[in-house]
């Protein structure tokens, strides 16, 4: 057939956007090669309903092996002992695998409790406009007033309170460690199930530079695309006794068949975040972070909690007369990709909020290291105070011609 010149001009475009441009986004990152060739293999052709040795179609002996590949990995990289936890390697991607997880637990119509959006909360953490406070009830806890930090004897008021039946920590836009703990005390103490979203962090906790959430939750679910640096996809790990039900959530309570392109995909990303190198990249994207905020605030812009413990931040543009949608756009303009993000107790609205949020995976993955993060806190100054968008993004562009994208 002729070649598809339409779409594969698309392609092009892209290529070149995403080398040019120095992306900050907090939830993304570049896979590798071996992940892409996966991600674009025959295993896309493929039929699978079920698990391994149990599926509704034939010829599926050597797709059996990628999935359980996949898992066997998953379970190692996490240190978890296969005695005790189970993990589901075919959601679609984050947003399923949180409604699939309360499906398993939470009878339609009981209780779930999450942060709020807008205080760096998820969508199908139970937000107004997902199904997730459709079909189930939802209570919605705050970060501190003065802090913008969890406050964990507000979160037990309230789960007293609301009485849900289950209770989930892990977020999209909080820079700061959460005390997994103290969660699992809260949950106890109200009978509720404890599940750690780990999607944002959960390759600083392979790399060991965040706190594991395993010793505390019944039920971790994690995307595979962001810190992990794997394809779009997700996992549900869960405690042995709650494997059956998860599963049968998963398939076929929500999923028909799982994209297996998309498993050999999450296999060849874990094999790469289970070598010592894996180690180090977490180590830097963490202290890049770190140095970002610093060199931010170094120049006059308020970092919400004054810093991070992860890979992300949050700044308050408004704080020196910005708006987040205007400082997104005139960053957009210098090739600076970043995302308009609310703040604790914004005063904004969502469309427009007061902050950005930054993120430093893709720019470490790139090979970007303390001596960048300045300049890229130069760039960032330089074009939220007004310099034209010509002139910064040349710069940018001399930066990111240094640090091809692997
Ligand atoms: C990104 C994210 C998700 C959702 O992932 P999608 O793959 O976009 O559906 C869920 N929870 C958290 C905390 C996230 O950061």
């Amino acid at each position: 057939m002729k070649r598809d010149n339409v779409a594969f001009r698309l392609l092009q475009e892209e290529q070149t956007r995403q080398k040019n441009s120095l992306n900050l986004v907090a939830s993304e990152n570049y896979v590798s090669g071996q992940v892409l060739l996966a991600l674009g293999s025959v295993f896309t052709n493929k039929y699978s309903e079920g698990y391994p040795r149990n599926r509704y179609y034939g010829g599926n002996e050597v797709v059996d092996k990628v999935e359980n590949l996949a898992r066997e990995r998953a379970l190692k990289l996490f240190k978890l002992n296969p005695a005790h936890w189970h993990v589901n390697v075919q959601p679609y991607s984050g947003s399923p695998a949180n409604a699939e997880v309360y499906s398993a637990l939470v009878p339609l119509g009981e209780k779930i409790m999450g942060l709020e959006l807008t205080m760096g909360g998820h969508l199908s953490h139970g937000h107004k406009v997902s199904i997730t406070s459709k079909a189930w009830k939802v209570a919605q806890y705050a970060v501190d007033k003065k802090t913008h930090r969890l406050d964990y004897e507000t979160i037990l008021r309230l789960a007293r309170r609301e009485k849900p039946k289950l209770i989930i920590a892990g977020y999209t836009a909080y820079p700061r460690v959460i005390n997994f703990k103290k969660f699992n005390e809260i949950a106890q103490s109200v009978g509720a199930f404890v599940m750690v979203d780990m999607s944002h962090f959960a390759g600083l906790v392979a790399g060991r530079v965040y706190p594991s959430p395993f010793p505390y939750a019944d039920v971790v679910t994690t995307t595979t695309h962001k810190t992990l640096r794997g394809p779009r996809g997700a996992m549900i790990f869960a405690k042995k006794e709650l494997a059956r039900k998860i599963d049968r959530a998963v398939f076929p309570g929500f999923q028909g068949g799982p994209h297996n392109h998309q498993t050999l995909a999450i296999a060849v990303a874990l094999h790469e975040a289970l070598q010592p190198s894996f180690v180090s990249y977490a180590k830097r994207v963490k202290n890049n972070a770190v140095v970002l905020a610093l060199e931010l605030k170094k120049r006059g812009w308020e970092i919400i909690t004054g810093g991070t413990d992860s890979h992300v931040l949050l700044v308050n543009v408004s704080a020196n007369g910005v708006g987040g949608y205007q400082a997104e756009t005139m960053l957009e303009e210098a090739n600076i990709v970043v995302n308009k993000n609310t703040i604790p107790y914004d005063e904004r609205p969502p469309s427009d909020p007061s902050g950005i949020r930054l993120g430093t995976p893709a720019v470490t993955t790139r090979g970007m290291r303390v001596r960048e993060m300045k300049l890229i806190a130069d760039l960032i100054d330089r074009a939220l105070k007004g310099e034209s968008a010509k002139s910064v993004r040349r710069n940018v562009l001399e930066l990111v011609k240094k640090f091809p994208i692997p």
